[in-house]
């Protein structure tokens, strides 16, 4: 594979309609509102003690260990989000914040190079006994993209030298050598950090521990032998070896298993592996994975984990709308592994992807104002059998503050400060432009710098103006999305010829320095059905209107969204809506159940005593905003008429 060239997430600036308030706010509001929370300083807000648990093993203060087994991997996320949101504003309060808990992170760390406050403060007889379920690895390795960032950002190796000094103990421990423990994360996630480090600082060693990591999972004895292992496997049967990802090596695995956000940072974390090491039974195991996760397991929001207990893939074709998981966490994690399957190899269909999640499942996960939260994401709510069912327990019917298990808000807002990395990769001298997103951005190429100014009318119009200023002849592939009709590229104002290339277009004899390139498209609202072998949407449909994907919600048009047969003959129809500051809704039109007939009394009819159908429609508003306006039923697939 020709060689993936890394673009620092600093030379990306994202500078667009639709996202600048969402970054916007992160950076001025909830930031620091997490901040607050961390520090257990936000009335209404689950207790965090993150940022007490480090002070109290710094010795601080006194006190004991709160929170979950993964507690510090809270403000490893915040500190990651932090440091990304000084790309957008050098606010001095958050780069206070940052070097002060990096120095209470500091005297936290132990002489060795140990960092975890669970471990410090609550079991030190247990550090490294509990691979399978302590977390000590996946804490790492969020720390250790957080020291990433945060070096990336401003250039101080502060944290990256405690992550270092915590990775060279990790050495020590972990490996196939005498003495060693011969295993690999209960949770991943430290894998896609080590590759992370490995690329800036160069280090081998990084990237060997990633490849080991890798490569080990699913050999045994792991820790199988473990003691939580064995009591949480027999206990609960949802979380036995497939659980973790480790019931076969990666390249004997055809279907994804387990827990969702596990698979999906597994994935990443192979991906990058492969990408660097260019191991081609390693690419194609992750092809593999990619076309059963997307064919057959995935929302078509992009999120993924069909079933609340053990928060998990399940079978092919098993996606329940209102009893799934769908954690923001692990839409993060499907983009994020889309992203690498780019680096691998520019193919839009990863994009669809990686886009899909981006602006359904991972975006639905906050709140418009930013600081209200959701973690299991359905497709489907009716609040009052949510509210009282047992098997819609993971269901919140309203965005929360936070959460006791808090690990969906950080991510939410590192992924929104850190969204610039997502737009383009590079191979060699080609870059591609995968998110119609607007920024600007600095590029390097052995040609020379490259910059280009993008303006974007997405995701409510299908047009992008690039200007480019770089070398003549410039390689930028501009992304054909799936779900374009009359794709079409204009040089200052005139139709160009393009050459197509796995989904992306290039400019015949490539860019031309100081012209500006238009890309447009059409996009359709679709009525989309899913495979007839998907029980739940069987004889339903799902409207789609580029990268969006639409719901009903009561709050337009009152309850019973379920009794709504849309008809499909009629396309959906655009609306304006004045609603979150304009966007573009759509209408539906179908039919309701007459009422007449039916009295609240009324449990049953003959068919023929059934008073019939009225015309109706149903207004849909993008899903990611549902649940902005209150509690309410809420419905993405729909009943078609016959
Ligand atoms: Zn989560």
């Amino acid at each position: 594979m020709s060689k993936n060239v890394e673009i620092s997430v600093k030379n990306i600036h994202v500078d667009d309609a639709f996202w600048n308030h969402r970054i916007e706010n992160a950076v001025e509001n909830v930031i620091p509102y997490q901040w607050r929370v961390l520090n257990d300083q936000q009335p209404g807000a689950a207790p965090s003690h993150a940022v007490m648990n480090f002070k109290i093993a710094a010795g601080l203060e006194k006190g004991e260990f709160y929170g979950y087994v993964f507690q510090d991997s809270d403000l490893a996320k915040w500190i990651e989000a932090a440091s990304l949101s000084l790309i957008y504003k050098q606010d001095p309060q958050v780069m206070q914040n940052l070097e002060d808990v990096i120095g209470i992170i500091e005297k936290a760390q132990q002489p060795d190079g140990y960092l975890d406050t669970h471990y410090i403060l609550k079991k030190p007889d247990k550090k490294w006994k509990e691979i399978a379920h302590g977390h000590e690895l996946y804490c790492a390795g969020h720390m250790l993209e957080a020291a990433v960032a945060y070096y990336t950002v401003t250039g101080s190796d502060r944290l990256l030298k405690v992550m270092e000094k915590n990775v060279d103990l990790i050495r020590t421990i972990f490996g196939d050598e005498e003495g060693k423990l011969p295993s690999y994360p209960g949770h991943e996630e430290i894998e896609l950090a080590l590759m992370k480090a490995y690329r800036v600082t160069g280090q081998q060693k990084y990237m060997d521990l990633a490849e080991y990591f890798v490569n080990k999972r699913g050999h045994e004895p792991g820790f199988f032998q473990e003691e939580s292992f064995i009591e949480n496997s027999t206990r609960d049967k949802t979380m036995q070896k497939d659980y973790h990802q480790a019931h076969a090596p990666i390249r004997e695995q055809k279907t994804a298993e387990g827990h969702a956000v596990r698979a999906m940072y597994y994935y990443t974390g192979a991906a990058d592996v492969a990408l660097e090491n260019g191991d081609e039974s390693l690419v194609e195991a992750l092809r593999v994975l990619w076309k059963n996760v997307t064919n057959r397991r995935m929302y078509i929001t992009g999120g993924v984990g069909s079933q609340g207990d053990g928060e998990r893939f399940t079978i092919d074709y098993d996606l329940p709308n209102d009893t799934c998981y769908t954690e923001t966490c692990a839409a993060v994690g499907m983009a994020m592994w889309g992203l690498r399957m780019l680096k691998i190899e520019p193919k839009s269909e990863y994009a669809d992807v990686m886009e899909r999640a981006l602006y359904n499942n991972v975006l639905s996960g906050i709140s418009e104002d930013g600081e209200h939260y959701f973690y299991v994401n359905p497709l489907m709510v009716k609040p009052d059998v949510a509210n009282y069912r047992s098997d819609h327990i993971s269901v919140e019917t309203k965005r929360v503050r936070w959460f006791g298990c808090a690990c969906c808000p950080p991510n939410v807002i590192r992924t929104l400060c850190g969204l610039g990395g997502y737009i383009y990769t590079q191979k060699e001298d080609a870059v591609y432009q995968h998110l119609y997103v607007g920024n600007e951005a600095v590029l390097s190429t052995s040609q020379g710098e490259i910059r280009l100014s993008c303006t974007s009318q997405m995701p409510w119009q299908g047009e992008a103006s690039v200007t480019y200023h770089g070398p003549q002849g410039g390689k930028v592939f501009f992304r054909i999305p799936a779900y374009a009709k009359g794709f079409s590229i204009c040089k200052e104002g005139n139709p160009v010829v393009y050459r197509e290339e796995n989904g992306y277009a290039l400019v015949e004899g490539g860019l031309e320095d100081g012209c500006t390139y238009t890309i447009s498209f059409e996009m359709e609202a679709q009525f989309i059905l899913a495979n007839p072998r998907v029980t739940e949407d069987c004889a339903k449909a799902a409207v789609l209107r580029g990268p969006l994907v639409y719901c009903a919600e009561e709050a337009d048009n009152g309850p019973w969204l379920n009794d709504f047969r849309a008809c499909l003959e009629t396309p959906a129809e655009l609306e304006k809506r004045d609603l979150f500051g304009g966007i573009c809704g759509l209408k539906v039109s179908g039919s309701r159940s007459s009422m007449e007939c039916w009295d609240a009394d009324t449990l049953y009819l003959p068919a023929a005593k059934v008073c019939g159908r009225e015309k109706a429609s149903l207004h849909l508003i993008p899903y990611f905003l549902w649940n902005n306006r209150g509690e309410g039923e809420m419905l993405v697939w729909m009943n078609t008429e016959a």
